[in-house]
């Protein structure tokens, strides 16, 4: 197990043992519900539906490579985490995940918050009508400019980040005559990814201001003696792709710590505190992640606990699910180009997408499942690898994969759990244009964001 190749903050690295792959399933024309959005199953002829639309009709009308977002899904999720927390808390859906105007919406809707950390996710979100008092400013490193646009939009929070930042946010706002509500974001020696966490005095990483000799505590004492801010409280964020609650556990020990630290030196008790995202999915059948009612209990029960131990009033908790909202909500639509048998390892499917639609793979060495979509097959399964269509050997979709044997040319696969981090982290590597996210719901599909043409690409080069 690597536990500190994965740079800390937005981490989405799946780490698992060397040499792991499943064996082939029972029945390749299973799909499991664990790792598949809500309303997709097979129909009578075999081919996979999702919210009533036929794979093979979506491919038709949109093309492949797509994103096919299932919607009552993501509302489902998004709906679930926010009734788990209830109206003592706020779930703050991270933006990076995958933004666009339908999903602020979405969210808007389901009474959700959202954590932006750019000016560009900060206008995706406005634009889409999402009231600046529920959005959250992210980032370490915001420019003055993207700050005054937060302060001046009204946005509800801002993570501060640094030293520099606490003075010149502060600065900023005040110059603005606003107080504005900022959280001091701590790292608190916690990283935790899937099934593990190491708990250590120091963080070696960018995000955030170390609990470790006192740092966060002076951070916190600065930032209540300017009068541009108004402190609500405390952030921390341990990793991602997390199923064992055991490090926010720790992480709340320590946050807790420096909450009553500072009660007990400037007699305020911040009212808020942030355990930040992270939540795992099922990216495969291995995968066993915990319901939002389930993370809800562990969490609040901590904070709850921690909190009576150190007398403390129990703040108001927030949390930021990015993947665990949309990961599962949506499958990446490839059509088979070319099927490549290489004697005695295994064979090379070539599918019209790759690495510019999911880096993940190449990035994080992240595990996908992957299925034949458009039919149903009786075929011996066979040790696949499911490769894009680019310049470069390391352009892997799904390193291990078992397909039916027969897959040909014209098939269509789908790879399931690609909701997340895929589309958002999406390039136009070899000039190879990004697939659209069609949304589909009750029977009907609707694009959210177009497929890139070539215009597009065109457009950015000035000649
Ligand atoms: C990336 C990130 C999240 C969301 O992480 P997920 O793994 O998608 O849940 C939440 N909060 C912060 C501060 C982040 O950087």
């Amino acid at each position: 197990m690597s536990r500190s190749a994965h740079p800390a903050g937005p981490r989405h690295a799946d780490v698992l043992p060397e040499g792991h792959y499943s064996a082939p399933p029972a029945d390749l024309n299973a799909l499991d519900p664990k790792v598949w959005a809500q309303t997709v199953e097979r129909d009578a002829d075999g081919v996979v539906t999702v919210g009533g639309m036929a794979v093979t009709r979506l491919a038709e009308e949109y093309g492949t490579p797509a994103y096919v977002l299932d919607e009552a899904d993501f509302r489902a999720r998004a709906r679930a985490w926010r009734t788990a927390f209830g109206t003592d808390a706020d779930v703050f859906y991270a933006g990076k995940a995958f933004l666009s105007r339908a999903v602020v919406r979405w969210l808007d809707e389901e009474g959700l918050n959202l954590d932006v950390c750019s000016g560009g996710e900060l206008a995706t979100a406005l634009s889409a009508g999402m009231p600046a008092d529920r959005i959250a400013f992210h980032g370490n490193n915001k420019s003055p400019e993207e700050i005054e646009r937060a302060v001046r939009a009204g946005v509800g929070r801002i993570v501060l980040d640094s030293f520099q930042e606490i003075v010149r946010v502060a600065h900023i706002a005040q110059s603005l005559g606003v107080r504005q509500r900022v959280q001091i974001r701590i790292t608190v020696g916690v990283e935790a990814h899937t099934h593990e966490f190491i708990a250590t005095a120091h963080e070696d990483q960018k995000f955030g201001i170390p609990l470790a000799g006192g740092q966060a505590a002076e951070a916190v004492r600065r930032a209540l003696q300017l009068d541009g801010l108004e402190v609500i409280g405390i952030h921390s964020h341990i990793g991602s792709q997390i199923f064992d609650m055991s490090g926010f556990e720790v992480a709340a020990h320590r946050v807790v710590g420096l909450l009553k630290d500072i009660r007990d030196e400037h007699g305020v008790e911040l009212p808020e505190i942030d355990l930040g995202g992270g939540l795992g999915i099922a990216y495969t059948s291995d995968d066993d992640p915990r319901e939002p009612h389930e993370i809800a209990k562990a969490l609040t029960e901590i904070v709850t606990r921690e909190c009576e131990g150190a007398r403390l009033r129990t703040p108001r908790i927030s949390v930021e699910p990015g993947r665990a909202i949309v990961g599962p909500t949506a499958f990446t639509l490839y059509e088979v180009g070319t099927v490549k048998p290489l004697d005695g390892l295994r064979t090379y499917v070539s599918v019209d997408g790759g690495m510019s639609d999911n880096i993940r793979t190449a990035l994080y060495d992240a595990e996908y499942s992957v299925a034949l979509v458009s039919r149903a097959s009786d075929a011996e399964s066979m040790l696949a690898r499911v490769v894009g269509k680019h310049c470069e050997s390391g352009d892997i979709v799904v390193k291990d994969a078992f397909l039916p044997g027969d897959l040909a040319p014209g098939d269509l696969i789908a790879v399931p759990a690609t909701g997340a981090y895929c589309r958002s982290m999406a390039s136009n590597y070899n000039h190879v244009l990004r697939p659209p996210v069609v949304a589909v719901r009750d029977g009907e599909a609707r694009v959210i964001v177009r497929r890139e043409t070539e215009e597009d690409l065109l457009r950015l080069d000035v000649g």
